[in-house]
Formats: structure tokens, sequence, C-alpha cells
């Protein structure tokens, strides 16, 4: 600005300036020439004057300065001239001050040298005797007298010039000067120009109404952040051109990158081709669905294309680990065929003795027995199917009563129900210890019954389990202790899997449905505590269940 400024004045004052030194020099030269003129009418008048009475006396001696006197004769002959011979000068009749002086009695012309470079002005006028005294004088013309001037001109426009450069310079740098110190911030506080109050007005406007919109941007912004950093679900935003719009931590977790990716194409996050592809699928026909194993987890991707109107504005992804509902679909699948596999078997049992006896086709002595074995086979299916149930509502963690538990009561109870199993299996079964517990009733005589049970069906004839209850000011601990078969250290992890068994006769043939440890386990964690188990083959196990004190 401060340039265009400068070159506009600059422009001005070398117009002006040429311009006044072209009017001055017209003007000079019209004064000049004025002056010229009296003077030749004041010089001719007197050489008339003196010809009439001297006659060409006269104007054999006079030498007239910067002047020539030529007296023509009526016919317009050259009778003298002061400077030429008359004889060799060609008649004068047709010149049009002659004329004019013949005519009226004076004229007046003026007349360019073939050069151009001298003017000649010209006067006449008419004497008593017809003739015409003509007075004439040469002035440079005005390209000459230019010329002539060339380097006062010259000097002139320099300074000229360089005076207009330095107050242009002045003049634009005082113009820009308080444009350049305009404080934005607050326009209205700004005192300059008052041509500019309109635009500083609506700037000042504009400003807090982007301010407002910011405000509000940013609160939306950080809404939006808060909703999905929160997220367990990775949120992915990517604009038309596939680069990143905003990504949530989850996200930022999975693919392993910082906030710093925002603005980056996707292929910098994540490489993968199936993802790409999917990216690709769902920018054409709308959405796609894709899962992804990654650090041995399962993934699922739902991708959405974002659109606006008719127009596609990006894709969403939103990223959801099934690893756990894709265990828990496996587990089901496998506790459903476990299910229905231990159930058939006890029913074909039952199927193909409740035939044979329904044919005749059992000796009278065998029936007995063969009733005795479907009884205990329909006593196996309902302990099965009690099983069942009872996991089934600790799987789906229904209410139940919680109350202060003596958990030796409950031990000396559950001790009591299996003194009869114990005493057929010549176990020791003892009790010691005792402590409260607020807890679930029924769940905790699950617990022991289930424990002390396996603690005698896995026991060596004349062997023992020592149930123990203590206490400490954080924790009430219960173990169950046998001198049985005890676990190898492989299987020892898995016994609480739904079904397994780690000698599938030995737990059949003692009435076992794999079942009991799952609803150990499960009702330990129903009451907030932790199992573990030690165990030394053929010298026996210690399940060890501890509860902290709420
Ligand atoms: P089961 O009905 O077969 O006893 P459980 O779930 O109670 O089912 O136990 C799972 C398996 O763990 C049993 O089949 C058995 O092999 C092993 N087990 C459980 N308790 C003991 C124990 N006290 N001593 C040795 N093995 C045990």
């Amino acid at each position: 600005m401060t340039k265009k400024i400068f070159r506009s004045i600059f422009i001005v004052a070398v117009s002006v300036l040429l311009a006044a030194i072209v009017i001055i020099m017209g003007v000079m030269y019209d004064y000049f020439l004025s002056v010229e003129r009296n003077q030749l009418r004041t010089e001719l008048t007197l050489a008339a004057q003196a010809v009439e009475s001297n006659g060409l006396e006269y104007l054999q001696q006079v030498s007239p300065d910067g002047c020539r006197l030529t007296w023509i004769d009526q016919d317009g002959a050259v009778l003298f001239d002061t400077q030429t011979d008359a004889g060799a000068m060609e008649n004068h009749a047709q010149r049009e001050e002659v004329q004019q002086a013949f005519q009226t009695g004076e004229g007046e012309s003026s007349r360019y040298s073939s050069t151009l470079t001298e003017k000649t002005l010209y006067r006449a006028v008419r004497l008593s005797d017809g003739t015409v005294l003509r007075i004439s004088t040469s002035l440079y013309s005005v390209p000459v007298l230019l010329l002539g001037m060339l380097q006062p001109i010259c000097i002139i426009f320099i300074l000229a010039l360089v005076l207009s450069i330095v107050l242009a310079r002045g003049i634009s740098r005082r113009i820009v000067h308080p444009l350049e110190n305009i404080n934005f911030e607050q326009p209205l506080e700004n005192n300059t120009y008052e041509e500019l109050a309109p635009v500083l007005t609506h700037m000042e406007q504009q400003r807090r109404q982007i301010r407002q919109q910011y405000t509000e941007l940013k609160l939306r912004q950080d809404e939006f952040n808060v909703i999905t950093g929160g997220l367990k679900e990775g949120l992915v935003l990517l604009n038309d051109a596939g680069n990143v719009v905003s990504i949530n931590p989850a996200a930022r977790r999975f693919f392993q990158v910082g906030n710093d990716c925002v603005g980056k194409d996707f292929l910098t996050l994540d490489r993968n081709p199936e993802l790409s592809r999917a990216i690709r699928e769902a920018e054409q026909s709308g959405k796609s669905e894709l899962q992804l194993s990654r650090d041995g987890h399962e993934y699922q991707f739902n991708i959405s294309r974002v659109e606006s109107g008719e127009e596609a504005r990006g894709v969403a992804i939103l990223i959801f680990d099934v690893t756990d509902r894709l265990l828990a679909e496996q587990s089901r699948r496998e506790f459903t065929a476990n299910v229905s596999h231990e159930l058939k078997t006890p029913l074909q049992t039952i199927m193909g003795s409740a035939e044979l006896l329904e044919n005749d086709m059992v000796k009278p002595e065998d029936r007995p027995r063969f009733i005795a074995h479907i009884r205990s086979e329909a006593a196996r299916l309902v302990t099965l199917i009690n099983d069942i149930i009872r996991l089934s509502q600790l799987d789906e963690n229904t209410e139940l009563p919680w109350e202060m538990v003596d958990l030796g009561q409950a031990a000396q109870a559950e001790a009591e129900t299996l003194a009869q199993a114990a005493e057929e299996k010549h176990v020791r079964l003892t009790v010691c210890g005792s402590a409260r517990l607020y807890a679930v009733s029924q769940l905790v005589h699950e617990i022991l019954y289930n424990l002390c049970d396996n603690a005698i069906k896995y026991n060596v004839t004349g062997g023992s389990v020592d149930v123990r209850i203590s206490e400490t000011d954080w924790a009430v601990t219960v173990s169950v202790a046998d001198t049985g078969v005890g676990i190898p250290p492989e299987h020892q992890q898995r016994i609480f899997e739904r079904f397994y068994r780690v000698d599938k006769s030995h737990s059949k043939a003692s009435g076992g449905t794999g079942l009991g440890l799952s609803i150990v386990k499960h009702a330990v964690q129903y009451l907030g505590g932790v199992i573990r188990v030690e165990s030394t083959p053929g010298a026996g196990s210690t399940f060890t269940v501890t509860f902290h004190k709420q």
C-alpha cells in the first residue's frame, strides 16, 4: 500500500511539474512575443516618420539593431532592404503583411523558417506616397528555445524529482502509518481515519461473531471429546480424502498412535489391506464390517459412510473388542454340546434298561439290579440338572439374599450331610475353627459341600479331610485339605472349567457331574472371594477360599 500511494503521489508530482514547465514556457514565450511585437511597432513608427521626411537617405544610413527594414513600392517591387540587395529580391506584393498594409494601412504576420528553428515577425505600414515600409525580426521558435533552456530545465526537473520522491515517501508513510498500527483485537479502540470507522465497526461485529462461534464450536468439540473419550469402543472419523479428522483414546490405543495423527492419512495409522478394503467398501456401498485379530484379542470393525445431504463427507470407524463375547459364545456352544452329551448318556442307559424290562428280557432275579440302575442313573440326571440350574442362576447374577453366616456351623452341617459318604470311603472328616461372614448362605453351603464332596470322592481309603476356618482383621479363609489322589499341575488351572475332569471314569464312577468346581468358582466370585488350589499328585490337595471383609 505504501508503494502504491508513493507511486501515485510521485506520478502526480511529476505530471504537475511537467505541466507547469510547459505552461510556464508557453506563457513566457507569449509574453516575449508580445514584447517583441510592441518593440517592432514602435521601431516601425519611428522608421516610417524618418522615411516620410528623409526618404531613402534615412534607410541607407540606418543600421537597426537585430531588425531588418524593407521598403516596398506600390507594385510590390522592393525599393530598399537593410540586409539584402533590393534588385535581387523578388516581388513582395503577395506577402500577407504587405497586402494588409496596402489595403488597411497596416499589416502584421509571422512565418517559420524552413528549418523551423526560427520564427520571423513582420510588421508593415503604408506611407503617405502609397509605398510600404516593413520591419521584421527573427525570434527563436519554441523547440529551439526549449533546447536552449534544456540544462536549467533538467536541473530543475531533477531537483523537483528528488523533492517529490522525498515528499511522496514521507507522505505515503504518514498515510499508511495509522493503518499499519490498527489494533485488530480491539477495532473500536483505534484512533485512526474517520473514514475507516464503518469498516472497523463491521470488523468488531464480525470479531464478536467469530469469537461466539468459536466458543460454541469449542464447547461442542469438548463435549464430543468427553463423550468419545469415555467410550470403551474405538472411534475414528476420516474425511473424504481419507485423512483422520478425529480419533478417540480407545482407537489411539488400538492403533498405538498419538493425537498427532489427526490430519494425516489413515494409512499412516494402519496398513492392513483388509481394513483398507473395508473402508473402500463402506465409501462405495454405505457400510461394511470386518473382524480382525490383534494381540490375542478379537476386534469387530463397523465402518459407515458419513453423508451430508447427497454428498459423502467421509467414514466413521467403530472398533469393538469382541474377545469376551466370542469366548462366551464359544463356551456357551461347548456347554450346550457337553450338556447334551452328559444328559444323553444316562438317558440312553435308562432307556436301554427300561426296554429290556419292558420286553421281559431280564431274568426275574436281575430285575432289582436293573431297576436300581435306572434309579441311580435318574438320580445322576437330577444331580446334573440341579447343577446346571445352579450354574445358570449364578451366570445370570440373580439377586440372592445376603446375611451373616456362621462358617463353622455351615461346615459342620455339610460335614454331617457327607458323613455317610465319608464313612463309606473310610475317610475321616474334621472341621475346626469358626468365623462369621456377611454372605449368601446358600452359596456358602454350596462351596463347602462341593469342596468336601470332592475331597472325599478323590481321597484314598483311610484318608482324611480337614476343613479349617480362620479369620484375620481383613479376611476370612476356608481351606479344605485332603490326603487324596491329588491333581497333576497341568490340570490344576482347568479343573474349574465346566465338565472338565482329570479322570473321567473315576469322576463318573463316583457320581461326579464335572460341574462341582465350576459352581464353587462362580459362587466364590459372586461373594467377592478368590479360590486357589495347591496339590501334589499322590499326596493330596488343598483348596483355599479367601473372602475379604467388607
Ligand atoms: P466332578 O463332578 O467330576 O467332581 P468337579 O468340577 O467337582 O467335577 O471337579 C473337576 C475335576 O477336578 C474332578 O473330575 C477331579 O478330577 C478333579 N478334582 C476335584 N477335586 C479334587 C480333589 N480334591 N482331589 C483330586 N482331584 C480333584
